[in-house]
C-alpha cells in the first residue's frame, strides 16, 4: 500500500500481507486485516493460529519477514515496541509480566518511564524536573489504580496479586500511556467470574467513555459474544473469515478451523 493509500484507509490498524517463518514453521502466512476506530474487534482462533504472534509483529516486539503494519494511517512496521507505545499502541501478554517485587503503584509509575528511554544523567542535569515527573506519574497511576478499583492494592508486591489481580494491572500498564489502541492477549484466562464481570465492565467503559479501541485475543466465547463486534477468525497464520459474533459462530468454515486444530485444549 503506497503511503497516500494508507493515509485515505478509514480502518485504525491495517496488516497487510505479513509473513512470519519460525525456522521451518510458517507461523504468520500471509495475514491481512483491519481493525476499525472505536470498535472493540475480537480476535479467536485455535491454538497455534499465530494470534500472540501477530501481537508480537503489531506491536514489533518481532521482525515480520514480509508485509506491512499500518496505524492512523502511518507505516509503523518495525518501530520498536517503546515508540508504538508512545504512538498510543499499547499491549498486554498472554502471561502478565509483573514486576513482582515492586508495588503495584510502582509498577505502573515504571511505564512512562520506560517508554521516554529514561536515562540515569537526567536525574544529574535536571534533578527538579525529575522529581516533578515522578509526581505526575504518581498521581497518574493513582488514578489508574482508582479507575481499576485497585487502589487497595496499590502498595502490595506486584507478585503477590492473585492471577485475576494481574490481569488487571496488565490492562492498567496500558492505560498509562493514554492509548488510542489497546491489544489484550487472552484477559479473561484464569480469571475468575466476579472478576471477568469487571473486566468487561472496564473495556466496555474504556471503549466508550475514552474512546479506546481494542484487539482482544480471547478463548471465552461469552466474553467475545457480549464485548465483540466484529470478530475476526484467524487459522493457519491468516484471516479465515469475519463478521458479528452471531454470524461468525454460525459459520461452518470456523467449527472446521477449530475440529481441525485442537478442538478443545484450553489456552493457546
Ligand atoms: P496462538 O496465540 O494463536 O495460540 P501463537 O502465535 O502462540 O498461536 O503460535 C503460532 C505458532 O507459532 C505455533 O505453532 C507456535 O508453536 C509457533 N511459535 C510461536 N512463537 C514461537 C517462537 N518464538 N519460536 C518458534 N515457534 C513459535
Ligand atoms: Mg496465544
Amino acid at each position: 500500500m503506497s503511503d497516500s493509500a494508507a493515509q485515505q484507509d478509514p480502518a485504525l490498524l491495517s496488516v497487510n500481507g505479513l509473513v512470519k517463518d519460525f525456522g521451518g514453521l510458517r507461523a504468520i502466512d500471509h495475514c491481512d486485516l483491519s481493525v476499525a476506530d472505536g470498535t472493540i474487534t475480537g480476535l479467536i482462533g485455535p491454538n497455534g493460529a499465530g494470534k500472540s504472534t501477530l501481537f508480537d509483529l503489531i506491536t514489533g516486539f518481532i521482525a515480520p519477514d514480509t508485509g506491512r503494519v499500518h496505524f492512523r494511517g502511518e507505516d509503523i512496521t518495525n518501530f520498536p515496541p517503546y515508540r508504538m507505545f508512545r504512538h498510543g499502541l499499547a499491549r498486554t501478554f498472554q502471561t502478565p509480566r509483573e514486576q513482582a517485587s515492586m508495588t503495584a503503584l510502582e509498577n505502573l509509575m515504571l511505564v512512562p518511564a520506560e517508554q521516554c528511554g529514561e536515562r540515569i544523567w537526567n536525574n544529574w542535569l535536571t534533578p527538579g524536573r525529575v522529581a516533578r515527573d515522578e509526581v505526575r506519574h504518581r498521581d497518574q497511576a493513582l488514578e489508574v489504580l482508582e479507575f481499576m478499583d485497585l487502589v487497595h492494592m496499590a502498595d502490595q508486591p506486584a507478585g503477590q496479586l492473585s492471577g485475576g489481580q494481574k490481569k488487571l494491572l496488565e490492562l492498567a500498564r496500558t492505560l498509562m500511556a493514554d492509548p488510542k489502541l489497546v491489544l489484550l492477549d487472552e484477559p479473561a484466562a484464569g480469571v475468575n467470574r466476579s472478576l471477568m464481570q469487571r473486566l468487561a465492565e472496564t473495556i466496555e467503559t474504556l471503549a466508550r467513555d475514552r474512546g479506546i479501541t481494542f484487539l482482544l485475543i480471547e478463548h471465552d466465547i461469552d466474553l467475545v459474544m457480549r464485548l465483540c463486534n466484529p470478530v475476526i477468525v484467524m487459522s493457519e497464520g491468516h484471516h479465515l473469515m469475519e463478521g458479528e459474533p452471531t454470524t461468525v459462530r454460525n459459520d461452518p468454515r470456523v467449527l472446521e478451523a477449530y475440529l481441525g486444530g485442537q478442538y478443545g485444549a484450553a489456552g493457546g
